[in-house]
């Protein structure tokens, strides 16, 4: 058995590796850390100069057709040194559901200006009144002539303040079974009716609430059935569901193991020759182990084209909660010290460890809350009903 990712994977994560150090400079890091957005433009555009925005994709499609597994070791590289790659992934990930399920002409509107990272696609499905309920989506699209018009709000549209378009859940027969009666649409951000709320959330990040005041859009920006919206989000959301947050640990690690290298407790000895410490060190490194192969096994399954439902959310699920669990006892360990945050210049490792706390909560909740991972694992790992 081998838990490796192959010679390709390597070699893809050793260019990974160099890019970074040579693209992902500190004023860019900074950049995003003042701002609070997971994007910057200049980054983007050069993961796209190196062609890989969609690395995935069919090469016909403007992809490299690269593995699963190659993906994967990409990603662990990305996540470990904080990229700021939310933008790319929401674009991308909308990008893919149009060249999966869109019209001719909206294809060639989208994919040329994505993949040249010119165009920003926020994701619009959360409402003040529902989130993991997504099909509960209550704003509504209305037909008006040859469009539509679209009335109501949406909470947590991350980035809507630097997107060119929503991708915008709304239900259109409100007749219809919940599941039934919705419709996707890629609604420009920049046209009157649309209204956008800063929301700045415990990690810092900013997200946004934003109003649809009679917002028109041409049918020509309708993504699959109307009323075949659910259709069009299971392609969404399956990629959303399968990513672990083992870069996030790694870096923490690396973190604690240069604090305690390098400080030294009371008594004069470093801290790493105190078994309290080595004790956390081992057990996180542990956890990111099984992080990874969790990680891992829903890659190769993909790759297989075997069935990865129930298992990309164990990934997401132990991945997340042992971030959790791992920063609050890192600051725990580090003491008051590791209170002061990345602008403080006496910041304990820049800052990194009361961000991880800040930051570890957030990746509970987006993607899917750990509640609802462990209804889909209930789901398809046991076969269980579907809660009512
Ligand atoms: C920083 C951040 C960025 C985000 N970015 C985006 C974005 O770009 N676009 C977007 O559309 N959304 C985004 N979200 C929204 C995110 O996906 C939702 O917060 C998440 O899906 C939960 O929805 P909710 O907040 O409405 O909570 P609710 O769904 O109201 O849940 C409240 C609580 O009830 C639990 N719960 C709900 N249903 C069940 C169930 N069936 N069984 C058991 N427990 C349940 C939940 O786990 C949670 O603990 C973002 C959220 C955050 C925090």
């Amino acid at each position: 058995m081998d838990f490796g990712l192959g010679e390709r994977s390597e070699r893809l994560r050793a260019e990974t590796r160099a890019f970074l150090d040579e693209v992902l400079t500190e004023e860019l890091l900074q950049e995003c850390h003042r701002s609070g957005v997971n994007h910057h433009p200049r980054f983007s555009k050069a993961v796209s100069e190196r062609g890989w925005l969609a690395l995935g994709w069919p090469i016909e499609l403007g992809g490299q057709g690269r593995s699963p597994l190659e993906l994967l070791a990409h990603n662990e590289e990305l996540q470990r040194r904080n990229a700021p790659t939310y933008g790319i992934g929401t674009t991308m990930m909308v990008a893919q559901v149009i060249a999966l399920l869109g019209e001719p002409g909206l294809k060639e509107l989208i994919i040329p200006r994505a993949l040249a990272a010119e165009i920003v696609i926020a994701l619009g499905f959360t409402e003040p009144e529902n989130g993991s309920d997504a099909a509960a989506a209550a704003t509504r699209a209305v037909r008006d002539g040859d469009g539509w018009t679209i009335t109501g709000s949406k909470m947590f549209t991350t980035n809507a303040h630097i997107a060119d378009y929503v991708f915008l859940l709304a239900r259109t027969d409100p007749e219809a079974p919940k599941h039934r009666g919705l419709t996707t649409f890629l609604v420009p951000m920049n046209q009157p009716g649309v209204e956008i709320q800063a929301v700045r959330t415990l990690s810092g990040e900013r997200t946004n609430i934003t109003f649809y005041n009679d917002v028109r859009v041409g049918d020509d920006l309708r993504i699959g059935e109307v009323d075949g919206g659910w259709k069009v989000m299971g392609a969404a959301l399956a990629r959303e569901h399968s990513g672990g947050f083992v870069g996030e640990q790694q870096r923490l690690l690396t973190d604690l193991l240069a604090w305690a290298q390098e400080t030294t407790g009371p008594d004069g000895r470093h801290r790493i020759e105190d078994p309290a410490v080595t004790e956390r060190i081992g057990r996180i490194r542990t956890e990111i182990e099984v992080s990874l192969l969790l990680q891992r096994r829903g890659a190769w399954l993909g790759s297989e084209g075997l069935e990865v439902r129930g298992k990309g959310s164990m990934a997401k699920l132990f991945s997340t909660e042992r971030l959790e669990r791992q920063a609050a006892a890192v600051l725990e360990l580090t003491g008051p010290d590791a209170l002061r945050s990345r602008d403080e210049p006496t910041a304990l490792r820049d800052g990194g460890f009361e961000y991880a706390v800040r930051h570890a909560k957030g990746t509970t909740i987006y993607a899917g809350t750990s509640e609802i991972q462990r209804d889909i694992i209930a789901q398809h790992a046991l076969g269980l009903p579907r809660p009512t």
